[in-house]
Parts: C-alpha cells; structure tokens; sequence
C-alpha cells in the first residue's frame, strides 16, 4: 500500500469536481479529461500530468474514501499517524470533498471523508473489542481525543473552544506549537474534547464549523478563506500480538511467557486538513480587509509550497527547510516528510475559465509527490522495554541450548567457555571441506591427464600404421577407442588395487587382534596383473584389426 515501511511518499490524489450549475449556464466548457484505466489527467489537449489516483466528474464520495482514506484509519490502529489535505483554489470542491462543511441535511452519499473516517473509526473499536472478547482475551482500550483547529490570518483559532469571543479574531490566542525530543509536532492550550461515540464526535464538529470564519468572495459565496485543521487523536492500549513459541517446543519458558498477558500502547494522529483557496489575490476581485486575508492565506501555502519544494526537490535533500515560515507548515511539519502516511486531495474545476488556477494546482500537486515521508509506529516506552526483554528471552533461550547441547560448559571454578570438542568439530568440519574440494580438483586433473595419455598413445600407433602404409580413418578410430578403454580399466584397476590393499591390511589387523579370524583366510589376496589384461586386450584388437584387412581386401576384389 504505501510501499517500504519506513519510507513513503505523499500520495497525490486529483479530483475533479463537476461542472456547477452557473457554470453551465454561463457557457463555459470542460477543459480537462482524464486517460481510462490511468492516473492520468489531460488539460486541454497537450498538457498531461500523473498522480496517484485521479478522479473524475463523475466519482463519488465513497469511492475517494475507500481508495484514498479507509487503509489509512486502519494505520491508525497499528500506530501510523496520517495526514490527508485538500488543495486547490475556492470553489474547486475542497470542503465538499473533505466534508468539512458539516451541512445538517446532506444525504449518506454525499457525506465527505471526515464523516466517513469517524465512522469507520468507532466501528472498528468496536468490532476490536469484539473480537477480543470472543476469543476470551482482554478487550483492548481506546481513548479518542479531537482537535478543531483554524488558521486564518497566521493566527491559530480554537474552533472547539466555546468560550473564544468570535469577534476577537484579530486578538493573539495562547496557542502554542512545540516540538517534542523525537520532533513531533505538538499544540498547547487547545481544547481536546475526549469523544466515545461517533454522533458525539459529529456533534462537536458541527459545533466547530458554525463558528469558523466563512466569508463571502467573488468566487464562491460559501467559500471558507482559511484552513481548517481537524486533528483525530487515537490512543490504544491493548494486548501485544502473540508470539509464537517456536524456537524450542519442548522448552516451557517461551510458551509460558508467550501467555502472560503483555499490553501495549500505540498512539497515532489523523490530521484532515481543509486548505484555504490557492487562487492569486486579483482574481477574487477582493480588497481592503478581505485583500490582507488574501495575503496572509497565501502565505501559508506560499510556505507550504517552499516546504514541498525544499523535501521535494532530491538535490536539495540535506538543506533547511523552512517549517517555521508559516503556523500552516508548522503545525504540519511531522505530516510533511516527518512521521506520518500522507494524502494531498487536489481539487480542480473541470471549466476552461479555471485553466490557469487548475494548472497551477496540477504542478504545485506534481511537487508534492516527491517528498518521502518517514513512516514508524508510536509506540510507548513500556511496549519498546517488552519487546527488548522479548529478544532478551530468546538470546538466553539460545545460550541455554547451547548449554544443554554441550557447546557451552563450566568448569570447577565457574569459567564458562566453549567446549573444546567444539572447537576441534569445528575445525575438522572445515578440514574436511578442503579436503573434499582437493579430492574433487585432483579428480579432474586425473581425467584430462587421461584423456591425454589416450590421445598421445593413439597417435602413436597411428603414426606407426602410417609407416607401415597401412593408415586408414577407420582403423585409428578403433585404435583410439580401444586405447581409451585400455586407460580407462587401468584406472579402474589401480583403483581396486589400492582398496584391496586397503581391506587386507584391515584384514591382518583384525586377526592379529582376534582369535576368531584365525583361520584360513577367505580374503586369500588373487592378484590380478595388469599386463596380462593389457595383452588380452591387444590381442582382442588384433583379431579385430585382421577382420578389417579382410574385409577391406574383399572389397578391393
Ligand atoms: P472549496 O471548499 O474548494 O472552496 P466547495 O467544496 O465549497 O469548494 O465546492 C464548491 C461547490 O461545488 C459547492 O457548492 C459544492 O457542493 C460543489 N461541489 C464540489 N465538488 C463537488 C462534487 N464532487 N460533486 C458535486 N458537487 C460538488
Ligand atoms: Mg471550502
């Protein structure tokens, strides 16, 4: 899914919105087209860009969730943080998508992905503990903890704080974002609404979306100008994966260790993230109070344009990158190439009057698949001991097999060390291997010698045949083959020669030893000579060779 587990890179989605109604009307034409069965999106006829996944008009809310969100809320649960944000200019369907917007009576199907993830999320505490319960195990625990976050004019605005005085936009809020030892991003004085129940969870952010700051601009009425941040904390305590006791089965350690109930911690962030327009200032058409806002949201993702530059670009790897010149990127530094699974929605319009809008958003998207995050897992201190008592137990286990084994001992005066029977197996294990590959090099130098002996032989009695007048391809055929035979019972020879000693000096051995092999041996030694096979042999081929003359002669008649 996300590729190396320690790495990944920020996926790039690109969703294209339908055409609105007043667009229709107004006459403008699509401008984008996507390539089918690719992630591929066309603007106008030459310009082409690829992403991770691309959506069309016509995709649904659901079909975004479950390729983009669901696997990423299953990360959660094993302790991944993750990060999704929309992008893209006012009016492109970024709230839409993300479903921040929290309308009282928008139909199931339309539903965004914030909706659909906190679903999901309590549906799976709940079937976890479930599970947990039918297999007679200790249900795991889950703290959900939510944050609902504003930035507007690079002030951080506490949408769940019920006490903030509206008004006040302007006034500096207490928050502050720091950065813990291990580089996590986090915020303090914010409101943390502990939530148990998904319609609690949807309550809230309803409540927090009433008092987000919206105003109107030229583009699109409903049209938020800041970014909305909702943070999802998940905290689980729950029993640690069994291990299985494999090293040893007869040994009752491991499985009995294995049985203890352990717990572990996991924590991880899910942060949705709900950009504000990335439109140029002219072409909202909007000035005095409204232009400064204008500035300022751009500012944010002018930074987090610089941030994606700067992780983005491979040459520029090692140098700073610049988190701290915005809240935004800040406040998402450990989502942008720090720990944490993170998805960019780009949302654009599909109408020829967006074109150079959309076209900026395609590029700024394209840089953002460059950036490699570092993915791990939170894991709290007492599970990191557990897991390093864990192979503790198995080192140990291994030291005392080697114990019972024998490669271990200790002596009288309780020096341990290794068993010198040890030692000198080890030693004859690799005397032994040479051996065998001399042996096995010595039997190939044999064989060539042999087929060198055969060739010089046969072609000396071809040169005595020649001699005599009587060459012929035939008969050193013959010679030569009869020769190779010749060698090769020669060797067969030696080599039962040499095993035949071998037996009679056991034999000797073993009846001087005992009475029972007194008597006449039945291993009485038959010598047999070498030479005197040899000339039965010449004199095989002889035969042979006269047989031929004849035959040659009758032909010549
Ligand atoms: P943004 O948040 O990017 O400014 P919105 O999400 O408010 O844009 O979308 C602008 C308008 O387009 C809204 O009226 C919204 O309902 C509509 N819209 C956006 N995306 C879609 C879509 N995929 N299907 C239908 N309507 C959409
Ligand atoms: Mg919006």
């Amino acid at each position: 899914m996300w590729g190396a587990p320690d790495e990944s890179s920020v996926r790039v989605a690109v969703r294209i919105r339908p055409q609105l109604a007043k667009e229709r009307i107004e006459g403008c034409h699509i401008c984008t087209s996507v390539t089918p069965g690719e992630p591929q999106v066309f603007l106008g006829k030459d310009k082409a860009f690829t992403f991770d996944y691309v959506f069309d008009i016509d995709s649904q809310q659901e079909q975004i969730y479950i390729q983009c969100i669901e696997k990423l809320i299953e990360g959660c649960f094993e302790g991944y943080n993750a990060t999704v944000f929309a992008y893209g200019q006012t009016g492109a369907g970024k709230t839409y998508t993300m479903g921040t917007g929290f309308d009282v009576n928008i139909i199931e199907e339309e539903q965004g992905i914030i909706s659909r993830a906190v679903k999901h999320l309590f549906k799976s505490i709940e079937e976890k503990k479930h599970t947990s319960i039918k297999n007679g195990l200790p249900p795991p625990d889950f703290k959900v903890n939510a944050q609902f976050l504003e930035l507007y004019n690079e002030e951080v605005l506490d949408l769940f704080d019920t006490t903030r005085d509206i008004d006040a936009k302007t006034k500096k809020s207490n928050i502050r974002i720091h950065e813990d030892s291990a580089g996590g991003i986090y915020t303090v004085g914010v409101t943390t609404r502990t939530v148990n129940t998904e319609s609690e969870m949807m309550q809230c952010l309803k409540l927090g979306a009433l008092s987000r700051t919206t105003a109107s601009t030229q583009m699109n009425v409903q049209s938020s100008r800041s970014h909305a941040i909702f943070t999802i904390h998940l905290c689980q305590t729950r029993m640690c994966p069994q291990i299985d006791a494999e090293i040893a089965t007869d040994n009752k350690v491991i499985s009995e260790s294995s049985q203890m109930n352990e717990f572990e911690t996991l924590t991880a962030k899910f942060h949705f993230v709900d950009l504000a327009g990335s439109e140029r200032l002219k072409r909202t058409g909007a000035t005095g109070e409204r232009a400064k806002e204008g500035i300022s949201i751009n500012c944010g993702l002018l930074a987090l344009g610089n941030v994606i530059s700067a992780l983005g670009d491979k040459s520029k790897r090692a140098t700073h990158v610049p988190y701290r010149d915005s809240k935004l990127t800040r406040l998402l530094q450990d989502s942008l190439g720090g720990n944490s699974q993170t998805i960019m929605i780009a949302c654009v319009s599909p109408s020829d009057r967006d074109f150079m809008e959309t076209l900026n958003t395609l590029k700024y998207a394209n840089r953002a698949r460059n950036i490699k995050n570092k993915v791990m897992v939170n894991q709290d201190r007492a599970s990191q001991q557990i897991n390093a008592l864990r192979s503790e137990i198995t080192r140990l286990q291994m030291e005392l097999m080697e114990y019972k084994t024998g490669k271990r001992i200790i002596d009288e005066e309780g020096v341990e060390s290794i068993n010198d029977m040890f030692h000198e197996n080890a030693m004859l294990q690799t005397e032994n291997n040479n051996l065998r590959v001399r042996i096995k090099a010595m039997q190939e130098t044999v064989d060539a010698l042999r087929t060198r002996i055969t060739q010089l032989v046969s072609d000396q009695a071809n040169q005595v045949l020649v001699k005599a007048g009587e060459g012929n391809e035939e008969i050193s055929n013959m010679i030569h083959n009869y020769i190779k035979e010749i060698e090769d019972l020669r060797a067969k020879l030696l080599e039962s020669e040499a095993v035949n000693e071998n037996l009679r000096k056991n034999l000797t051995r073993a009846t001087s030893r005992s009475p029972y092999f007194s008597g006449s041996s039945a291993f009485s030694p038959t010598i047999v000579s070498s030479d005197k096979e040899t000339i039965e042999i010449i004199d095989l081929a002889k035969k042979d060779l006269e047989k031929l003359k004849r035959k040659k002669k009758k032909k010549k008649k």
